[in-house]
């Protein structure tokens, strides 16, 4: 189920404050000479006019009366150009072309960049009469809208910026057969699905551990620029409840943090120093099950976890580490392993390719290679290791015990508060009825 909650609108009406400033001359009693030296004055002081623009809004106001206008939308591709997405608009105009290739923030903003919205105007001869296109601004709050207009005088353009409009959404579902298929019975997008699987990545192992049964309900919020969805839910808050075992996550950021992140109801941060799975979950891999080793059939004896996934998906360090190995290796084929803290090494083998050479730092979640099947295998798939001085350990463990941060003392009050809040959020959304909206 997928419903709106809420809607905060904080769009703002299309305004333009010009306050004419009379000036009322008022002669009491004065004689004709008072009389003309306020004449004089009058004349030298010309009526003031006050021009305030408040966030300048204008939105493009649909004409009944031209039936020969043309309206069109498309979305920006990376092979694009001026002229071609102006000629995908139906617009046949090299003025209007050449403004926009000129036009230099736009042009960045919508040339060779693949995704954004377009929104044109035109008239019975092709000719461009208004296209509009709005991004994301600096902050958060705010976004850009850039207009290209035909005045009397020619053409001209203009950014302005406005208050982005947020939505909150609720949704639930339970697992009969993967992740994705129920996000889809849901109408949950996407994104919102990676993102519940990137959220819990410290705790479920997305590609092993998932069960039929299983639940999950998340609350999240898009951001819309006059009514064009900007970003897509940013997940809230979300809970998983995997093979009986009950996960939540809150998101919030804190006042001084860079960044915000999702902490459980304790106050405890969901990232850990080791996810629990070297494949980002996706669309992709969420087909393939796991499956014994081809040579050395069974965990036991191999001591990995094998990951099956089709060629050049990608693989990611579950870990902050240095390369320590990033070559060719018999049975392991192109292999890579990286080195962590407390004598900790991951092992990740069969790769198709290797992005990262011995001795170079990595990130957490960084792509080090793609899935293969060098080396011993008979088919494409991750053969994943994670050893301590030299044991190997079930990874799924190893990310569970890893260390985590909690809320900072300064902010826990604050967070208890939002979390007791954003608690019952998500009970209505794991109790919202299943219906099938449009
Ligand atoms: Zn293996």
């Amino acid at each position: 189920m997928w419903a709106e909650r809420l809607q905060n609108s904080f769009k703002t009406q299309p305004r333009r404050v010009i306050a004419g400033v009379a000036f009322v001359l008022s002669v009491a009693g004065g004689g004709a000479f008072a009389i003309a030296t306020v004449e004089a004055d009058k004349a030298s002081m010309p009526l003031s006019q006050v021009v305030e623009s408040v966030s300048t809004l204008s939105l493009p106001s649909l004409s009944v009366e031209k039936p020969l206008q043309l309206f069109r939308s498309d979305i920006t591709r990376s092979n694009d150009t001026a002229d071609s997405l102006l000629s995908r608009l139906g617009i046949d105009d090299p003025e209007a072309a050449a403004y926009l290739r000129n036009a230099r923030k736009a042009h960045q903003q919508l040339i060779g960049r693949a995704g954004r919205l377009v929104s044109i105007e035109g008239d019975a001869n092709h000719r461009l009469t208004r296209l509009t296109a709005r991004w994301a601004g600096e902050d958060s709050a705010h976004f850009t809208r850039w207009t290209l207009e035909r005045t009397p005088e020619g053409l001209s353009d203009r950014f302005e910026t406005a208050a982005l409009t947020s939505s909150t959404r609720m949704g639930n579902g339970t697992i009969q057969s993967s992740l994705f298929a129920a996000t889809d019975d849901a109408n949950i997008p996407d994104s919102v699905a990676s993102q519940l699987a990137d959220i819990f990545a410290g705790d479920i192992d997305f590609h092993r551990a998932l069960r039929k049964g299983d639940r999950f309900a998340v609350v999240d919020e898009s951001l819309e620029a006059d009514g064009e969805v900007l970003r897509t839910g940013r997940v809230l808050s979300a809970e998983f409840v995997n093979n009986g075992k009950t996960h939540q996550a809150f998101w919030i950021k804190e006042a001084n943090a860079k960044e915000g992140g999702y902490f459980n109801a304790d106050g405890v941060s969901l990232r850990r120093a080791y996810l629990a799975s070297p494949l980002a979950f996706s669309r992709m891999t969420s087909g393939f099950k796991m499956r014994f080793h081809p040579i050395l059939q069974t965990w036991r004896a191999h001591l990995g976890v094998d990951y099956a996934a089709p060629t050049g998906t990608p693989v990611r360090s579950v870990g902050q580490g240095i390369v320590d190995v990033a070559g060719n290796q018999g049975g392991f084929g192109n292999v890579v392993m990286v080195k962590h803290a407390s004598g900790q090494t991951t092992v990740y083998a069969h790769l198709s390719r290797i992005y990262v050479k011995r001795g170079q730092p990595v990130a957490q979640g960084q792509t080090i290679g793609l899935v293969g099947a060098t080396g011993w295998a008979t088919g494409p798939h991750l053969h994943f290791e994670f050893r301590v001085n030299g044991q190997h350990k079930d990874p799924i463990t190893m990310a569970r015990q890893s260390i985590a941060v909690e809320v900072s003392a300064a902010a826990r009050e604050q967070f208890k508060q939002h979390a007791a809040l954003a608690k019952v959020e998500l009970a209505a959304a794991a109790s919202a009825q299943v219906s099938r909206a449009e």
